[in-house]
């Protein structure tokens, strides 16, 4: 059984994950030398990238831009290709996982195969981010 994370852990896990791939999630922050312009609609600046913005659906503090890689399968899959993309990436990876899920040795690949088809959104991404050298707690 996995133990399910904080909605915080959930954002952190994916937001790591998301940047580790090349995909930022975007933070909102406002703009800091833009105060005097528009106020109803206050340029915008992301944190981690630097793009800038104006409108409604750019909140600062909102929900981020980044795959659920915690629960959605079809993210759980695009991490696993950006994963197996990397061949120091992969192993590292894989030894994350089993040590995670419990199987050993990591070299018994039908049921690597299995686990990475079945396992839990959230075990691959605590796996990766482990790999990827992240934390995990
Ligand atoms: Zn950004």
């Amino acid at each position: 059984m996995t133990e399910q994370p904080t909605e915080q852990e959930r954002r952190t896990l994916n937001e790591t994950l998301a940047r580790a791939m090349g995909i930022c999630p975007h933070k909102w922050i406002f703009a800091p030398d833009n105060l005097d312009g528009d106020s109803d609609y206050p340029e915008k600046l992301c944190e981690f990238c630097g793009k800038r913005v104006r409108g409604l659906a750019y909140r600062v503090d909102g929900k981020v831009n980044a795959p659920d890689f915690t629960r959605d399968p079809a993210a759980r899959d695009e991490l696993v290709r950006w994963l197996a993309a990397d061949d120091a990436r992969w192993r590292e990876f894989a030894f994350r996982l089993f040590d995670l899920v419990g199987a050993w040795p990591p070299q018994a690949l039908d049921s690597v195969a299995r686990k990475l088809l079945t396992a839990d959104p959230l075990v691959i991404a605590r796996a990766a981010v482990e790999a990827i050298g992240g934390s995990n707690d």
